[in-house]
């Protein structure tokens, strides 16, 4: 994966650790989130509650590939991450539209119950 600078949005080649532009630190590819941060509707509805940004990255992914409209509400401040995680227990929400909310609950818990089914061991009689 090339790195990215998530300010200004620039493909930096293999190597590259900071951004020439602005000086930010490149990330190593560009997080679905950046694309559609400001297009959270005002029906849309949060699905799901994340505890980190991974696993919100994780769930809209999956239900974008579903063909749901997922959206990323991050309720933590970047900055003040470690004072944020204590004032909110969650890292932020899954948000997505009010007629596909149904339909996207299902393939949570779906999702859900496959995720823990690989973790665990076969379980025998
Ligand atoms: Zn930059």
């Amino acid at each position: 994966m090339a790195p990215f600078c998530l300010q200004c949005r620039t493909e930096y080649r293999e190597g590259f650790r900071r951004c020439s532009d602005c000086g930010s630190e490149l990330v190593d590819s560009l997080p679905p989130e950046a694309d559609n941060r400001e297009e959270i509707d005002s029906d849309m509805l949060p699905v799901y509650d994340a505890p980190d940004q991974m696993s919100a990255l994780v769930l809209s992914t999956f239900l974008n590939d579903s063909g749901i409209r997922a959206v990323i509400k991050s309720e933590q401040i970047p900055m003040y991450d470690g004072v944020a995680m204590m004032l909110f227990p969650r890292w932020g929400q899954v948000m997505v539209l009010e007629d596909q909310y149904e339909k996207a609950k299902i393939l949570i818990d779906e999702y859900m119950a496959g995720e823990s089914l690989e973790e665990e061991e076969p379980q025998q009689e």
